[in-house]
């Protein structure tokens, strides 16, 4: 554990690296430019934490002192699924510091089955990049293993989650997109239910 960083602090909200994997190649990936995010020590892993080693990171650092746990992960959190649930289960059961996801939207493609169920009584926010305002356009900067299906995949998702988590949102980068392709990104969050959040570019979600 000395050589990994599982848990950093930004802006007040503490982050929880448990993997390295993701199902896409995004242009803009933080992880183009760097080892690190937001300051933080190198976020890339010599091996996945154990759901132990990442709950008792969290512990350690008293997270009732944060905005919020974010799992983020310096790839895609929702690889580890089953881990990400059982540790977030373990944080509940103990602190009432609320939880957020970090996510592509690609938890059921990876999964293969609906898994926006499991989000329920443990994760108080959803946060998905949305990216791009179609298929083809994700695809040609998000490069996912699931090709042109990704976008449909994470809008799936979205609409699927936002029943049984308090909040769920789409989010662009605002250097990424044209102000009508942000236009048309919003009518697609209105059609899925979920409000959509322009954000800066400062890196990974
Ligand atoms: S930006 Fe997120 S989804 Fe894209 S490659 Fe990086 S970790 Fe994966």
């Amino acid at each position: 554990m000395k050589d990994m960083t599982v848990t950093y602090e930004v802006d007040g909200a503490l982050y929880v690296n448990i993997t390295n994997r993701c199902s896409n190649r995004c242009d803009f990936c933080i992880r183009n430019n760097g080892d690190g995010a937001y300051g933080s020590n190198s976020l890339w892993l010599s091996r996945e934490p154990t759901c132990d080693e990442i709950f008792n990171s969290i512990v350690s650092c008293d997270p009732e002192k944060y905005s919020e746990l974010v799992f983020c992960g310096y790839g895609e959190p929702t690889e580890r699924l089953d881990d990400l649930i059982s540790v977030a289960k373990r944080v509940k059961e103990k602190y009432s510091v609320k939880i957020r996801i970090n996510t592509n939207g690609h938890s059921s493609l990876i999964h293969g089955c609906n898994t926006a169920p499991m989000y329920k009584d443990v994760i108080d926010t959803v946060s998905i990049s949305l990216n791009a305002p179609n298929a083809k356009e994700y695809d040609k900067v998000c490069h996912s293993v699931f090709g042109e299906n990704a976008f449909n995949g994470l809008l799936d998702f979205a609409a699927r989650v936002k029943n049984y988590v308090p909040k769920v949102v789409l989010t662009v980068v605002d250097i990424a997109l044209t102000p009508e392709e942000i236009e048309e990104c919003k009518k697609i969050a209105d059609s899925v239910g979920v409000p959509l959040r322009v954000r800066k570019y400062i890196g990974k979600e």
